[in-house]
């Protein structure tokens, strides 16, 4: 009763067009990103990257909804959109843990979630993998990397990033989740952070990556 209530006085829109549909993507939109989402896996200097699709066109407009309009049920499209690639959940299913790329906690309460950890707790939900947040934490306030260049972004996660309870990890094959992999600077630093725990192997999945 009050579901059905809450949901008539805030109908769902489509994540990428914002208007009124019957679920969080609207088949129009739905339609257009089908053919933008893929499995891709690419091979960095020392970890794998798997990500759905390149950051542009309806992948870019959905992330920016998520991640700057106040969305956080946008993770229910998210991980909709991963499930359905069975290519990526058999990959995503070869570790012992996903761990988020963090938020400092002053700006997780700002905007009143952190993307990427929900997207994380999404996957722990629907498919047999740990979870943890305890880990890798983030212990200072930095600038957006987008407002930056390149060499001010290599200075801007430096030491930003810090891990704790190395014990739950060591020896375990772990996968670090972002929403987005533009330069790659804020993962590297998380995965440099991580191989501290004498992890046994780290890889990455993003929703989306520059091209
Ligand atoms: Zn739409």
């Amino acid at each position: 009763m009050l579901k059905k209530l809450i949901q008539e006085i805030f109908p769902k829109v489509c994540g990428i067009c914002g208007k009124i549909s019957k679920s969080w993507i609207c088949p129009k939109c739905y339609y257009k990103i089908k053919n933008e989402l893929k499995f891709f896996a690419v091979k960095q200097k020392s970890f794998k990257i798997y990500f759905l699709g390149f950051y542009e066109k309806n992948i870019r407009k959905l992330l920016l909804r998520y991640k700057f309009g106040d969305s956080a049920y946008l993770s229910n499209l998210f991980i909709e959109l991963i499930i359905k690639n069975s290519k990526l959940i058999q990959n995503i299913k070869q570790y012992d843990y996903i761990i988020p790329v963090p938020m400092f906690i002053k700006n997780k309460k700002v905007r009143g979630y952190n993307q990427t950890e929900l997207i994380a707790k999404r996957i722990k939900e629907r498919i047999d993998i740990e979870y943890c947040t305890d880990v890798l934490i983030k212990i200072k306030e930095n600038k957006r990397q987008s407002t930056l260049n390149e060499k001010e972004r290599i200075e801007n996660v430096k030491n930003v990033y810090k891990i704790q309870n190395t014990e739950k990890i060591k020896n375990r094959d772990i996968l670090l989740i972002d929403d987005i992999y533009t330069t790659g600077n804020t993962v590297k630093q998380c995965v440099k952070e991580l191989k501290k725990a004498k992890v046994h192997r780290i890889d990455v999945f993003v929703i989306a990556k520059t091209r």
